[in-house]
């Protein structure tokens, strides 16, 4: 008997009978005897509809009250899922965020949990029931609701898991696993077996929606055993992720290849190269809320330096009128602005121990005469920032360079 977290995403759990669908999969391991605790979502577009819906009555709606409506979407699935596993002969109980104690900071539409009363749980399932939570809130010191951010029910998932340390957590949704890139983009692209926490992380980080980021940093942290699967394919395994890379198998040099597509760029032109420049121009554009991702500065010439940083396009309008400020006060001569970057990148802890990753990637870019604009690096990735418009070709041309496709 092993003790299951399941977390099932919003397309999973998207209509009346993908919840009986949803049942039938949890008496199934309930039937082999397992202790199932369920996450869910709410019903897939239900956290956007009820965002819209707030935005109808206020421009700016306090981020406590935000958290009041969005939060509704998952009590509505808790509830459902138990009708339709007590209607198929299961005993089953629902909880909301702050009836299992989801203890998080205070910080509204973006709280992090800090702790989980797992007793009252322990005790239903040892009771006979399949306890069902909803995933994306919970509850502050004061009482108040919280949510998680977006796709933050991944994150419930593994926290419980790792509260209750369940022998495994199984992320269901509605695709069959991680894979090395986009399927949409390259229908060549193959479903990993295994992937280790760590390339995990930069995917998500880099634009893999997989998996939500923080859900993976916490399954890392505590060790909890993280499966991706379908909810809609009997009998596939999935995707592991596991903690270590397999020191028996030779390891790929490249997992997969991760792309962001709304990203601009942000050039200082000119301006004075001396010590405190950088804290200049990124302390205000960090002071405005807005991330930051690639950075370049280049030798200087004549005692100026042009400065060069990447943030989300949708920040780009924002970042503009910050350093337009800065451009008087540090006395820069201009600022120049690109909205249609992207940015792909390759990953692999393979990349530690075979030297040629990045001129291999960079050869490849230039023979489709692909302009590489930014380069980044990490110990087991290379981004780099391209023009938007060259964004599939780069990824197929690396998928297929790198060997990533099927296996005839
Ligand atoms: N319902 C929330 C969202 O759409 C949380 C989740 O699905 O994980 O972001
Ligand atoms: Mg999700």
């Amino acid at each position: 008997m092993a003790l299951i977290v399941q977390k099932y995403g919003g397309t999973s759990v998207g209509s009346p009978e993908r919840i009986r669908n949803v049942a039938r999969k949890v008496a199934k391991f309930r039937a082999e005897g397992h202790q199932v605790v369920v996450v869910v979502s709410a019903m897939s577009g239900e956290t956007n509809r009820l965002i819209a819906l707030t935005k109808e009555v206020a421009a700016n709606p306090d981020p406590r009250e935000l958290d009041v409506v969005v939060s509704t979407g998952e009590q509505v699935t808790i509830g459902l899922l138990c009708m339709a596993l007590q209607d198929i002969g299961e005993k089953a109980k629902s909880y909301t965020g702050g009836q299992v104690r989801i203890l998080t900071d205070s910080a509204h539409t973006k709280a992090r949990i800090l702790n989980i009363d797992e007793a009252p749980i322990r005790r239903d399932l040892d009771e006979g029931n399949v306890v069902v939570v909803a995933g994306f809130q919970g509850v502050d010191e004061h009482g108040n609701i919280t949510t998680l951010g977006r796709g933050g029910s991944d994150t419930t998932g593994v926290a419980l898991a790792a509260a209750l340390k369940a022998d495994e957590c199984q992320i269901y949704t509605d695709v069959d696993g991680v894979y090395t890139t986009d399927p949409r983009i390259v229908p060549e692209a193959r479903k990993l077996d295994t992937i280790t926490f760590e390339e995990m992380l930069e995917l998500a980080s880099l634009g893999s929606k997989v998996l939500q980021i923080r859900s993976v940093e916490f399954a890392g942290k505590y060790k909890v055993k993280l499966r991706v699967l379908s909810s809609f394919e009997e009998g596939g395994a999935g995707t592991l992720i596991t903690v270590e890379e397999d020191k028996h198998m030779e390891q790929p040099v490249i997992s997969g290849i991760a792309f962001a597509r709304d990203e601009a760029k942000l050039t200082v032109v000119g301006a004075p190269d001396r010590p405190g420049i950088a804290y200049q121009i990124l302390g205000p554009i960090a002071d405005a809320n807005i991330d930051v991702d690639m950075i370049i500065q280049n030798i200087g010439h004549d005692g100026t330096t042009d400065f060069s940083f990447t943030v989300a396009r949708g920040d780009l309008a924002k970042a503009q009128k910050v350093l337009d400020g800065v451009k008087a006060h540090i006395g820069a001569k201009a600022i120049e602005s690109d909205s249609t970057m992207c940015k792909v990148s390759i990953v692999g802890v393979g990349m530690r121990s075979h030297p040629g990753v990045a001129s291999l990637m960079f050869r490849t870019l230039a023979e489709e005469g692909i302009n590489i604009q930014m380069i980044s690096t990490s110990e087991i990735k290379i981004s780099v920032a391209i023009e938007d418009k060259y964004l599939e070709l780069a990824v197929r041309a690396l998928h297929k360079a790198f060997g990533l496709e099927a296996a005839a």
